[in-house]
């Protein structure tokens, strides 16, 4: 049984959330949810324009003698996170969502939500019904599939919609006013590598770090928290120096936007030395848990002998690149924002190293407010992997937002604020992504914040809305509207605040695409492919047969790089 929202206060978003809360609306399958709004804007004589992406852009005339106020954007995204528990029977592509009252929060019945962004939806609807908002002239922007792509942002065409000033109505602190947001890309990286007969004499461990917390690549970036992948590494790094250890496995992390929690690696030991290597782990352990006594009290490393016995190693030279390559590729924070305090600015995130036939498959994620850090970032894990001699692929990504601490909109947010509650909201910046990233990038100069009521456990069935900070985040909103100023206030602003940034996005796109262009002639390319042989040579003797197999690789890996440069780089932008 659902409860009955429509007796929550403010009725107007209470009123359209409910309508909503009916609708289904999966990522990518918005279809009845544009038929719904295209509805609503007949039924309330509401001129709309339908984008062929099914983006909904309704235009609002001002209420009396607010005309000549500057047009706003009020913007949400009409997708949601579709999760459930397991034991419960829900069709996202069918049934509606029920909404249940527990104490102060709106949750779901075993599912999501939809709060998020359904309640920025439903605020910007009810502006348009409530006959006692005060507002100049609007534009709402509703965007599809906001949560597996972005793609509405991205496809949002800028002909569709005249307004410079731009709410984003899809945060989840009450109080909170964003004012940044990271673009993020991926590299990914391929290191290739042959089989060779096992060692004799030789014993096969299974390796494991586990008990890590994992988290967020973004939000929990700067939380040190460790990551499996990179302390497996070091086990087999410094194993390989001291024992001559010979790997046949390494698989480590999952998903691309979270820290590796778990990495579990399969390598040969010398059986006159097996008693001197399970020492080895277990001091490493104790280094580690020393290490990160405070933020992974569950962190574990095994040794164990393996449950099977492989017949094959991986080839010296592929163990030489994987291992070097993921001990030196940067990971975690790599620079903090100067304009706003304890701000992540640009990080990197070695998410997962997994073992394919034929070469290991490393994904990583760099996030950055600032739109050239993100590509240096990224650069840089490509600079070490080159070094490794492992193919390297970037994604096209989605842009940053950079924060503007001088916006003239968060300036009257911050009164606004500070008049009705009598504190100071806090402005802050997140280090994941939003779809204000996209739309200024569109639209140089568009002066955007983004705030929310107080959502929690999104895209988990957990999710849950904080009732009384929908009240809050109604009121701010409306006396925002009140104080938009007048057209030509901001006009002067708005004028050179494009041309900077007009100018800012000319220089920044040009030399992006040159980098990629630009690749190592193939003489270049071939003497980079031996050098690394040299000084593996020169450690240990190498036979022929080796340096063949190093060279045959050389040649699948260019007929690969070939074949991969037809196709465009698939795009995948997602939020978080
Ligand atoms: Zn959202």
């Amino acid at each position: 049984m659902s409860d009955n929202i429509l007796k929550l206060k403010p009725e107007g978003i209470w009123k359209e959330f409910n309508g909503i809360l009916g609708v289904p609306r999966p990522s990518k399958k918005e279809a009845k949810m544009v038929a719904y709004l295209e509805k609503w804007a007949k039924d309330h004589k509401v001129d709309y324009v339908k984008e062929e992406c099914g983006n909904i852009i309704l235009t609002v005339p001002a209420t009396k003698g607010m005309e000549d106020r500057q047009t706003v954007i009020l913007q949400a995204h009409m997708d949601m996170v579709c999760e459930k528990n397991n034991d419960k029977k829900h069709d996202f592509e069918k049934d509606p969502i029920e909404p249940v009252i527990k104490g102060e929060w709106l949750h779901a019945n075993g599912t999501t939500l939809g709060a998020d962004d359904g309640i920025g939806v439903a605020a910007a609807l009810a502006v348009i019904t409530d006959p006692k908002v005060e507002h100049g002239p609007l534009e709402c922007i509703f965007t599809v599939d906001e949560e597996t792509g972005l793609t509405g942002a991205m496809k949002l065409d800028p002909k569709d919609f005249t307004g410079r000033i731009l709410l984003n109505l899809d945060s989840e602190d009450e109080g909170e006013i964003f004012i940044g947001c990271a673009g993020g890309m991926d590299t990914i990286i391929k290191v290739w590598y042959e089989l060779e007969p096992a060692p004799e004499d030789s014993t096969a461990y299974r390796i494991t770090v586990s008990g890590l917390k994992g988290g967020h690549s973004g939000d929990d970036i700067n939380k040190n928290l460790a990551n499996a992948n990179k302390l497996l590494t070091r086990i087999l790094w410094q194993g390989t120096n001291w024992f001559d250890l010979q790997l046949y496995d390494f698989q480590g992390g999952n998903l691309r936007n979270a820290i590796a929690r778990e990495a579990t690696a399969v390598a040969f030991i010398p059986n006159d030395c097996l008693k001197d290597f399970e020492h080895y782990v277990k001091d490493m352990e104790k280094h580690f848990q020393q290490e990160y006594q405070v933020t992974e009290p569950g962190l574990k490393v095994m040794a164990e002998v393996a449950e099977v016995q492989p017949d094959v190693v991986i080839d010296e030279m592929a163990q030489y690149n994987l291992l070097n390559g993921l001990y030196a590729c940067p990971h975690g924070v790599i620079a903090m924002s100067q304009t706003i305090p304890n701000f992540v600015e640009t990080s990197t995130n070695l998410a997962s190293c997994k073992k394919k036939e034929g070469y290991f498959f490393i994904q990583t994620s760099q996030r950055s407010s600032i739109e050239s850090s993100k590509q240096d970032i990224a650069n840089m894990v490509e600079a070490v992997w080159s070094l490794a001699d492992a193919d390297v692929e970037h994604t096209d990504g989605y842009p940053g937002w950079a924060p503007n601490p001088n916006s003239a909109i968060l300036d009257i947010a911050v009164k606004c604020y500070k008049e009705r509650f009598k504190k100071d909201p806090k402005v802050r910046a997140i280090h994941a992504g939003l779809e204000c990233g996209l739309i200024g990038d569109k639209i140089p100069g568009m002066d955007m914040i983004s705030f929310g009521p107080t959502l929690r456990g999104v895209h988990s069935p957990d999710e849950r809305c904080e009732i009384a900070t929908v009240q809050m985040f109604w009121d701010f909103m409306c006396d925002i509207l009140k104080n938009v100023p007048k057209t030509e206030t901001l006009a002067k602003k708005a004028v050179a605040a494009t041309k900077a940034a007009i100018k800012k996005a000319t220089e920044k796109k040009a030399p992006a695409k040159k980098a990629t262009a630009e690749k190592a002639p193939e003489e270049k390319k071939a003497a980079r492919t031996k050098a690394p042989a040299h000084k593996s040579q020169a450690k240990k003797a190498v036979g022929s047969k080796k340096t063949a197999s190093v060279q045959k690789a050389a040649v699948s890996r260019a007929t690969v790089k070939q074949s991969a440069a037809k196709k465009s780089p698939a795009n995948k932008a997602t939020k978080k």
